[in-house]
């Protein structure tokens, strides 16, 4: 499966903001955009003008690398997001996050989305109580998602469920810590998606 190999800090230096793709380390010190905010290479501290255009695809680019979704994919869940009742920048985002990776994550069974991936792809994850090991399963509202039980003593899951507190859970999903089972109660709102997306311009962008 091709996925991002850069250095992820990079990519969130890159982006100018947090995208949280190294779990612990992203809450320390040690985080790369807090000592050097701004982007990597030679030119990475130029005062450089961004045009519309530019915006707009920093912007898609942001949104990519959060959920570590390469092009074509991201470009298919916008076809569908515009194909969806409702404004098509907030379907996308629900989209995104309803993949079974992003909800694995939100659960706080992983410290990452790519951590949460891994999880799935090495058959750790039920949904309704069959292993499912497709990380863009799009889960649906009832659908039961839990750590299988061979799997519940695994020092990382347990370990990411106790740093999960800080994150928070999010309102559309249950939790139930003891038997690391967690439930899809609503889908979520675009409210319910609190990092500082403006997918306003990725639309304008596809839309071009
Ligand atoms: Fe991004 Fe985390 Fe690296 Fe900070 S530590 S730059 S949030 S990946």
């Amino acid at each position: 499966m091709a996925r991002y190999t850069e250095a992820r800090c990079r990519l969130c230096r890159r982006e100018k903001m947090a995208l949280y793709l190294k779990g612990d380390r992203c809450y320390t010190d040690k985080c790369a955009i807090q000592r050097r905010n701004y982007p990597p290479g030679q030119h990475g501290q130029g005062r450089a003008k961004i045009s519309d255009y530019g915006l707009q695809l920093r912007e898609k680019q942001r949104v990519k690398r959060m959920y570590g979704i390469l092009e074509k994919q991201f470009r298919g869940y916008f076809e569908k997001a515009e194909r969806m009742k409702g404004v098509t920048g907030t379907n996308l985002l629900v989209l995104l996050e309803r993949r079974l990776d992003n909800v694995v994550y939100r659960l706080g069974y992983a410290n990452s989305r790519s951590q949460a991936r891994q999880l799935v792809r090495h058959n750790h994850i039920l949904v309704d109580g069959r292993t499912v090991n497709i990380p863009s399963f799009l889960v649906k509202v009832g659908q039961v998602v839990e750590v299988a039980g061979g799997k519940r003593d695994m020092a990382l899951i347990r370990d990411a469920l106790e740093a999960s507190a800080r994150r928070g859970l999010p309102p559309w999903l249950e939790l139930n810590k003891e038997e690391f089972k967690g439930r899809v109660s609503l889908l979520p709102t675009r409210e319910d998606i609190t990092m500082p997306i403006q997918e306003h311009l990725i639309v304008e962008l596809y839309s071009k």
